[in-house]
């Protein structure tokens, strides 16, 4: 496990001495600790990748395609030493651990194929009306870029906006979140191993105020990519504003499920499931507001309890568990408050409700689920990231649509009716950036991941993901 920055191709102490602790959430103990950075190391990271733009640029998607099919290649070879690495600073089970790999391996691979593409266009002529000009198009990279991550999706979230960013010709100054560090850091390792040119990648592990922040307002990154809460989301683009820096955001979800009565029961309780409890609900895209056509709600419910309580929590490098600790205490004691907070204001409680008892050790919290939610309850509003369910029935489906509608965010949804036409008209009708029609979240690289209202600004994935990091510039020629 490395401890060090990663800065222009090389393993460096900070500038400052000083150390984070790393945790095991399971067993809640440190057992690492990682070079805390500051303001100057972001300095470094950024005069080298600065440094290493102009030859980056000028080596051309085709070039730039070699690296990203190495990475993925490392990624893929080195698959489950990297998910057991995971595993067990995230908490996440093993087996959605191996899942990140493979979907972080598959973004870079599918971004060597974009950054190919990107070459074939650049120059293309631009049909203008007036025979006596010519214009032709180039998009050329952004620059420098700042990346701040979060910690429940490590290197997933981080080959969202690497993998594009590298395909674009862009160099990256990589914040990983502090709570996360460990495999992240392991993107070090595969830059050196592939050769990748010095301070096109740096790593600069440290605190949001420490690290992030000192990025969001350093001249050189032309860009600040972020994913995290709404709160540090409003900060960073404030910060941004007076360098007049570009931003992307991908912010919080709280997403809808919406049950039509003649849907599939079976694959109903399968994505109400692992919609709320994979990763144990520690997902931007959660769908924790549950909407149940009121004839079936009840039979639904019952299975959906069944279901959560056939749950096994262990360690998360045990095959047989199926549900995580929290990743981090602070993470725990938010979501055990807005369970006492549903408590304390009447809510129907039908599972769950606090930590999961006969666990010794680790943040575990019991797959939880409230009924008959006010839609003016904080458990109804707001983003819990945590296995906390909350379900409302609804009588027709313009009402369903109204409540699914009724939010600050607007990240995703899930519409679950045998009937393909009217499930397509509620998927139409709601504000979200992806919404899944009788189908698990899968995620695939070629579409589009973002979200409507507070869940952010801007694209992730696919050919959006790719001109998040891109100018276009026109040249006009008079003939
Ligand atoms: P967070 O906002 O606390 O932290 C995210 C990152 O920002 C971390 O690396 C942190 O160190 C850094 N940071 C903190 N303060 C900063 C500052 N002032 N300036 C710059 N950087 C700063 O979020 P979190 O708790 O790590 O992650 C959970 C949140 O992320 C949830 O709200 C979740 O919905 C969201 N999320 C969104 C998506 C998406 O795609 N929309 C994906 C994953 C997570």
């Amino acid at each position: 496990m490395h401890d060090q920055l990663f800065i222009d191709g090389r393993w460096q102490a900070p500038t400052k001495p000083a150390t984070i602790d790393v945790y095991d959430p399971y067993r809640e103990t440190a057992y690492h600790t990682v070079a805390a950075g500051g303001a100057e190391d972001v300095i470094k990271a950024a005069a080298a990748a600065k440094r290493a733009f102009p030859a980056w640029k000028n080596l051309g998607g085709q070039g730039r395609a070699v690296y990203l099919r190495a990475i993925a290649s490392e990624l893929r070879s080195r698959a489950e030493e990297l998910a057991r690495l995971s595993s067990r600073n995230n908490g996440k089970p093993i087996a959605e651990a191996r899942i990140d790999l493979s979907d972080a391996a598959n973004t870079y691979e599918y971004y060597a194929e974009q950054a190919v593409a990107l070459e074939d266009k650049q120059n293309s002529a631009v049909a203008v009306p007036d025979s006596a000009f010519a214009s032709r198009l180039r998009l050329e990279p952004t620059g420098v870029v700042g990346l701040i991550v979060p910690w429940n999706f490590p290197l997933v979230t981080t080959a969202w906006k690497v993998a594009p960013a590298l395909a674009a010709g862009c160099t990256i100054v990589l914040k990983p979140s502090e709570i996360t560090p460990i495999v992240e850091l392991e993107m070090g390792a595969i830059a050196q191993r592939v050769n990748l040119p010095p301070g096109v990648l740096n790593i600069v592990t440290g605190t949001g105020l420490d690290v992030g922040a000192p990025m969001t307002t350093h001249p050189d990154l032309a860009k600040i990519s972020f994913t995290g809460s709404n709160a540090v989301g409003a900060r960073v683009m404030a910060a941004a504003a007076a360098g007049v820096k570009s931003v992307g955001l991908e912010l919080g979800g709280k997403s809808p499920i919406v049950v039509c009565a003649d849907a599939d029961l079976d694959q109903a309780v399968e994505c109400i499931t692992g919609g709320i409890f994979f990763n144990a609900g520690q997902m931007c895209s959660a769908t924790s507001r549950l909407l149940l056509a009121r004839e079936i709600a009840d039979e639904v419910m019952q299975r959906v309890i069944a279901a959560a309580r056939a749950l096994r929590p262990g360690d998360p490098l045990d095959e047989a568990t199926t549900l995580g600790p929290m990743t981090m205490k602070a993470q725990y004691d938010k979501v055990l408050g807005y369970i006492e907070r549903g408590k304390a204001e009447g809510l129907r409680l039908v599972t769950g409700g606090g930590r999961y008892e006969g666990m010794n050790h680790g943040w575990f919290i019991a797959p939880t689920i409230f009924t008959d939610v006010p839609v003016t309850s904080a458990l109804w509003r707001e983003e819990i990231f945590g296995p906390v369910l909350c379900t409302r029935t609804f009588e027709t489906e313009e009402e369903a649509v109204v409540l699914a509608n009724d939010c600050d965010f607007g990240l995703v949804a899930t519409v679950m009716s045998s009937d393909v036409t009217r499930a397509n008209r509620i998927a139409d009708a709601i504000d979200a950036g992806h919404v899944w029609i009788n189908s698990p979240q899968v995620i695939f690289v070629e579409t589009s991941w973002g979200g409507f209202k507070a869940s952010g600004i801007g694209r992730e994935l696919g050919p959006w993901g790719l001109s998040a990091y891109l100018e276009v510039k026109h040249t006009t020629t008079r003939l």
